[in-house]
C-alpha cells in the first residue's frame, strides 16, 4: 500500500491466530504494517475469526475489531458488511469508539464451542443482549485457538462503545458470563470402540462420528487412522452403511491401478504422523474412482469451488472408505453424494472436524458423537505438549482463576 492519500480507512478481514515463525502475533504485525503505511489518523477496522487468540497487540493495532458471531462460522458476510457499517460510523463522528478486552485464562476446543448449544448459547445471548445498547458499537466473545505453542492462548472477550466505562462493563460482564460457564466447556469424548458400538446401537441413523483431533480445518492432515480401525474393526458393521474419508494419494493411485470394480488390498492412512495411528488394512470392491470436483452446497461457503483431486470408493463390507488425494473438509454433503453416496441412508458417518458438520449434517444426524483420537487438533488438551503456554490455565490446571 504506497499510496494513502484518497484512502479514508482501511477495513480487512483478518483470522487472528496466525503465529508465523518467530512472530508470535503475526495478525498485530500485518496491523503494524498497514498502520505504518496508513499513518496514524486514518481509521482501520477488522473482522477477525472467533478463533483468535486475541492480545494486547493486536487489539490495538486496529481502531476496532469485529468477531464472527457464529460457530459454524456462516456470518463472514454480515461480520464484513458491520465491519464497513462501523467504519463508516468513526468516519462520520470524526473518531473511533473506546475499547476493552478481557483475557481469560481458560482454553476451549471446537467440539465444544458452537454458538448454537450451551454453553456457547448462553454466551451469545449476551453478547446481542449488551450490543442492542446505542452506546455499545460492538462486542465479541471470542472462543481462542488451543493449537499453537505461544503463551497467549485462550477465550477473551472484546468491546467497543462511546465511554471507557461502558466498554469496560460489557467486555467484563461477557467475560464472567463465559468464566462462570467454564465447566461446560470441557469436552465429553467417547473412546474409539465404544463410540462405533454406541452409533451402531441407535434406534436410527445416520449418527455422526467426529474426529475432532484429526481436524483437516484445524492443521491436521486428515490421514489419522484411529477411528477408521475401530470401524474398519466393528463385526455388527455388517450390514449397515459407514462412510469415512481418508487422505491417501498413495492408496488412491493403487485403487487406480485396480480400477473401478476391481479389488483393492492394502494399507490406508496413518502416513502423515506416527501419532495419530497406524496405516489400516482394508479390502474391497473399488466403487468409484475418477476426479472429484464441486461447489459447496450448504451454508459455509455456499458456492465455493472444490477440488478433492483423484477420488477412490472403497466397498469394506458396509463401510465406504473414500480416498481422496486432496485434503477434505467435511462442510458440505457434496463429498458423499459426489462419489455415489446417499447422506441420508447412511447409519454411520464420520467426519473430520470440530463442529463444523453441523451446518452440512445437522439437521439429517440422529446424533454426533465426539470420539477421542490422538492427533495434532485433540479435544483432550491434556495431551498437548505445551512448552510456552501462560499457566495456570483451565481445564490443564483446576485451580487457575482469573
Ligand atoms: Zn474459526
Amino acid at each position: 500500500m504506497r499510496e494513502t492519500r484518497n484512502v479514508d480507512g482501511v477495513v480487512l478481514a483478518l483470522h487472528g491466530a496466525m503465529v508465523a515463525e518467530g512472530l508470535d502475533e503475526a495478525d498485530a504485525h500485518v496491523l503494524a504494517a498497514v498502520r505504518e503505511a496508513l499513518g496514524p489518523d486514518k481509521p482501520i477496522v477488522a473482522s477477525f475469526d472467533s478463533h483468535a487468540n486475541l492480545t494486547a497487540g493486536f487489539v490495538a493495532g486496529a481502531d476496532l475489531l469485529v468477531g464472527y458471531d457464529t460457530l459454524p462460522h456462516v456470518d463472514m458476510r454480515a461480520r464484513g458488511a458491520e465491519a464497513m457499517g462501523l467504519m463508516h460510523r468513526i468516519l462520520r463522528g470524526g473518531r473511533p469508539p473506546h475499547m476493552a478486552f478481557r483475557k481469560l485464562p481458560l482454553l476451549s476446543t471446537p467440539d465444544r464451542q458452537a454458538t448454537g448449544e450451551s454453553p456457547m448459547r448462553e454466551v451469545m445471548a449476551l453478547c446481542h443482549e449488551l450490543e442492542a445498547a446505542a452506546d455499545v458499537w460492538c462486542a465479541s466473545a471470542v472462543l481462542g485457538f488451543p493449537y499453537a505453542d505461544i503463551p497467549h492462548l485462550g477465550m477473551a472477550s472484546l468491546a467497543y462503545a462511546d465511554s471507557r466505562a461502558r466498554a469496560e462493563e460489557v467486555a467484563e460482564a461477557i467475560a464472567a458470563e463465559i468464566w462462570a460457564r467454564r465447566e461446560a466447556f470441557r469436552p465429553a469424548l467417547s473412546g474409539p470402540a465404544a463410540a462405533v458400538a454406541r452409533a451402531l446401537a441407535a434406534p436410527r441413523g445416520p449418527v455422526v462420528l467426529i474426529e475432532p483431533s484429526d481436524n483437516v480445518a484445524g492443521g491436521a492432515p486428515g490421514d489419522g487412522t484411529g477411528l477408521l480401525a475401530a470401524l474398519a474393526r466393528a463385526p455388527a458393521l455388517a450390514g449397515r452403511a459407514a462412510s469415512i474419508a481418508i487422505w491417501d494419494p498413495a492408496a488412491v493411485a493403487a485403487a487406480r491401478d485396480v480400477g473401478l470394480g476391481g479389488h483393492f488390498e492394502g494399507a490406508v492412512g496413518g502416513r502423515t504422523l506416527a501419532l495419530a495411528g497406524a496405516p489400516v488394512e482394508i479390502a474391497g470392491r473399488v466403487g468409484f474412482l475418477g476426479p472429484v470436483v464441486y461447489r459447496r452446497d450448504r451454508d459455509y461457503f455456499r458456492g465455493q469451488e472444490i477440488d478433492l483431486g483423484e477420488v477412490a470408493r472403497i466397498e469394506v463390507g458396509g463401510l465406504h472408505v473414500i480416498l481422496t488425494t486432496e485434503r477434505l473438509m467435511p462442510f458440505d454433503t457434496m463429498h458423499l453424494r459426489a462419489v455415489g453416496l446417499v447422506p441420508e441412508a447412511l447409519d454411520l458417518i464420520a467426519m473430520k472436524c470440530g463442529s463444523m458438520w453441523r451446518v452440512a449434517f445437522g439437521d439429517i444426524a440422529a446424533e454426533g458423537i465426539y470420539v477421542d483420537t490422538p492427533g495434532v487438533c485433540t479435544s483432550n488438551l491434556a495431551l498437548m505438549p505445551y512448552t510456552r503456554l501462560a499457566r495456570p490455565m483451565y481445564p490443564l490446571d483446576p485451580e487457575a482463576c482469573r
